[in-house]
């Protein structure tokens, strides 16, 4: 065993936990596994054991355009602040602002993310160096397209690790035209690459997908040109109606649910529990930082839950089971990861250790509940994704350079513009 974890909580009692070759070999009662010479020990005295979180749609390298255009909404925001800025983006920012979003994710115990972005191969770079779960999209979008390296992500495919992988992400219905949604379809069964696209996100793009194309609403546009499949990802989602709630169902799509994002932008409320009674797959993800702006998963999770319940006016719309579900075993699934997002002998070695000491776990009665309703990232001491350590003691390997080059790159992208 290269890994073992020693007398942590973990659903309710405490357990030692194996991991070799980046996977969970034993889960035995605590004190019961002997370490051998060369196996690290953590020990788990003072700590919850849960798996992460996985991140379904998000804009990483964003982080550098943080806080840039407040309160606009999505198009003028858009237009305005986000792609003139986007227009001077290069790969070495790009790498800097998705290692920021890498650091802060971990800390809210985030190990995988889901993006949409460009210069696709420093991503795919940076996720490896840092030790993360990422699926790249290769994007269609006709703005600010010149930092699109489409081509280049897919000559890597073959080099990926199990950890990595591609998907086709073109943009929205009202960055594209149907011709490219079509043809991005043909590829998906050609090249065997999933769909990740933004749809239903405002009452302003159901409008452009009732008068450019002629559709009743978004979703059915986007199954007109072939994209709905069983392992397509859909973010947001706000606007569907009951008949798109079914047909999403039927395709077996999943949502990438982003409550912060929409709150913020005033651009609509998901559906969850109208979705669950459909049969629809949900999972929770942050967005980019530039609309949310946070990326804690820990946060997300709790508003995806209190959207939910707000939203159908009721506590028991969504339990507190079904959203941590959503967010670990059911995000990891539709990202690729199957054998990931659950604690189990045999599963890929996902895991992170909360720290019990803080107040938002004093009381006790239920550590799951006050992990997602009480605390935040503060209380993420360590995390370990495909049985490697990619965070300890709250901090991640070289975190402070990190920090240093997130600042710069967002100086530079700040010079000159509005
Ligand atoms: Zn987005």
């Amino acid at each position: 065993m290269e890994l073992l974890i020693q007398d942590v909580l973990w659903q309710g009692r405490r357990v030692d936990v194996a991991i070799a070759e980046g996977v969970f070999t034993a889960i035995e009662p605590a004190g019961t596994l002997e370490p051998t010479p060369s196996t690290t020990c953590l020990s788990g005295r003072h700590f919850l054991l849960r798996s992460p979180f996985y991140n379904t749609h998000t804009h990483h390298a964003m982080t550098l355009l943080r806080g840039a255009g407040e309160d606009l909404p999505l198009m003028a925001w858009l237009n305005q602040r986000i792609w003139p800025r986007e227009a001077r983006l290069t790969s070495e920012l790009v790498a800097a602002g998705t290692r920021l979003a890498i650091v802060e994710s971990l800390h809210s115990g985030c190990v995988a993310f889901n993006d949409m972005y460009f210069h696709q191969p420093a991503i795919l770079r940076v996720a490896q160096e840092m030790g993360v779960r990422a699926r790249v999209g290769l994007m269609v979008m006709n703005q600010v397209s010149d930092h699109i390296e489409n081509e280049a992500a897919l000559a890597l495919r073959p080099t990926l690790p199990k950890t990595l992988n591609l998907c086709l992400a073109p943009h929205a219905l009202y960055t594209t035209t149907t011709e490219q949604l079509c043809a991005m379809a043909r590829q998906s069964e050609e090249l065997g690459l999933p769909i990740h696209i933004h749809a239903a996100e405002t009452l302003a793009e159901c409008e452009i997908a009732r008068e450019r194309f002629h559709a009743a609403t978004p979703v059915r546009y986007l199954d007109a040109c072939g994209l709905l499949k069983s392992d397509t990802i859909l973010a947001h989602c706000c606007h569907v109606t009951d008949d798109d709630l079914a047909l999403m169902a039927q395709r077996g799509v999943t949502v990438a649910h982003c409550p912060q994002s929409n709150q913020k932008l005033g651009s609509g409320t998901f559906p969850w529990a109208k979705a669950r009674a459909a049969g629809v797959k949900v999972t929770v993800a942050t967005d980019g930082a530039a609309s949310n702006n946070s990326l804690s998963m820990i946060a997300e999770v709790k508003a995806a839950a209190l959207s939910a319940k707000l939203g159908a006016s009721s506590p028991e719309a969504v339990t507190l089971a079904e959203v941590d579900e959503a967010a670990t075993t059911v995000a990891a699934r539709a990202l690729g990861f199957a054998n990931a997002g659950e604690i189990a002998v045999g599963r890929e070695a996902d895991c992170i250790l909360v720290d019990l000491r803080l107040p938002a776990f004093a009381a006790g009665n239920n550590p799951d509940a006050d992990f997602i309703y009480a605390a935040d990232s503060s209380c993420v001491d360590t995390v370990i994704c495909a049985g490697r350590i990619v965070m300890q003691n709250k901090v991640v390997p070289n975190e402070a350079a990190i920090l240093a080059e997130a600042r710069e790159a967002a100086a530079w992208l700040r010079k000159e513009s509005v």
